[in-house]
């Protein structure tokens, strides 16, 4: 799927509304920035993000800089890039000089984390690095499993244990088996049940803890996977998450089913994390690494 095709159902409500805002060739006037602004927060670009963009554009018609649809358009594309590159968190990946990189992958239930991890193996496996996935959600069977797929459809080793066994111990173990077997990338599913949100945070920060103790500087990556398809729901998680570990580069799932991709603006304005990867399809290969500009391109084409 090109990021394109990905991108049509947003790039339908979202830019096409836009046009269609100048097909009468009406002025950009009081009415049509309200109408802008509704298309906005359709998108799921968020209220505060709106009302910014909205703010900068109605200052550029004050000072006419802004004549037609066209320029209007062309300002919105470039206030979005600016927001997008935003992050003050390292923009690449922490690879390690020495060892495995070690990426640890959280997420609510639902949202896409196994297929996230599957996509990556697979992405991690085609650039010729070993792989090496770990199930530290031992609070589902289900988890498990569908992980074992995954590294039976990628071809990489997959690391389990019995469901309720305790998760840190997975992963120590886990890590005391990649080590010596030269594993590059050791990509780590953690448990997503929100319902006990205490007992969860803390299992996720001894995980975290365990991790540095076998391999200094690890973690590397702590990964987010927010579903984009859940609007205001994927902003308060990763709230939630980024206070209990700090996150360092976030996932988005299923942009393809979702008109309301603007959420990634969105995310990009409340959080100074980058998005590393984009989902776009339920396949192996439907990740994208996020690239602002050509996100932007797509999403204007
Ligand atoms: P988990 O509970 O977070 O591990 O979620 P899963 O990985 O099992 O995914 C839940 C559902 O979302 C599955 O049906 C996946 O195929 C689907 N899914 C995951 N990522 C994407 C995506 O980028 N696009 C689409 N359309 N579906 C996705």
């Amino acid at each position: 799927l090109r990021l394109k095709e990905g991108l049509s159902r947003t790039r339908k409500t979202f830019v096409r509304q836009i046009d269609a805002l100048f097909l009468g060739k009406r002025k950009i006037d009081a009415e049509l920035l309200e109408d802008l602004e509704e298309i906005l927060i359709m998108a799921d670009i968020g209220a505060n993000t709106t009302q910014e963009l909205l703010g900068k554009t109605r200052e550029q018609v004050r000072r006419n800089e802004l004549s037609d649809g066209q320029a209007l358009k062309k300002a919105l594309k470039e206030m979005i890039l600016g927001y997008l590159r935003n992050a003050d968190r390292p923009a690449d990946l922490a690879l390690p000089t020495q060892g495995p990189f070690v990426v640890m992958v959280l997420g609510v239930n639902g949202v896409g984390k196994t297929t996230t991890i599957g996509k990556l193996a697979h992405k991690f496996t085609q650039a010729g690095q070993k792989v090496l996935l770990v199930a530290a959600d031992t609070f589902r069977a289900a988890a498990s499993e569908q992980l074992q797929i995954w590294g039976k459809r990628v071809g990489v080793e997959v690391v389990a244990q019995q469901a309720g066994a305790d998760p840190s111990s997975v992963v120590y173990d886990a890590l005391d088996y990649a080590r010596p077997r030269n594993f590059d990338v050791v990509l780590v599913d953690t448990a997503g049940r929100l319902h006990t949100k205490v007992n969860l945070m803390e299992e996720l920060k001894k995980i975290k803890r365990v991790m540095d103790k076998k391999i200094p500087g690890a973690p590397h990556e702590i990964l987010l996977v927010l579903d984009a398809t859940t609007g205001q729901n994927a902003i308060s998680q990763a709230r939630l998450f980024n206070e209990a570990v700090e996150v360092t580069g976030l996932a988005l799932t299923k942009l393809d089913g979702t008109a309301k991709g603007g959420i990634v603006i969105n995310i990009s304005h409340e959080f100074n994390i980058p998005i590393r990867f984009i989902g776009i399809g339920e396949q192996m290969e439907d990740l994208r690494d996020f690239e602002p500009n050509e996100f932007v391109e797509a999403l204007f084409a």
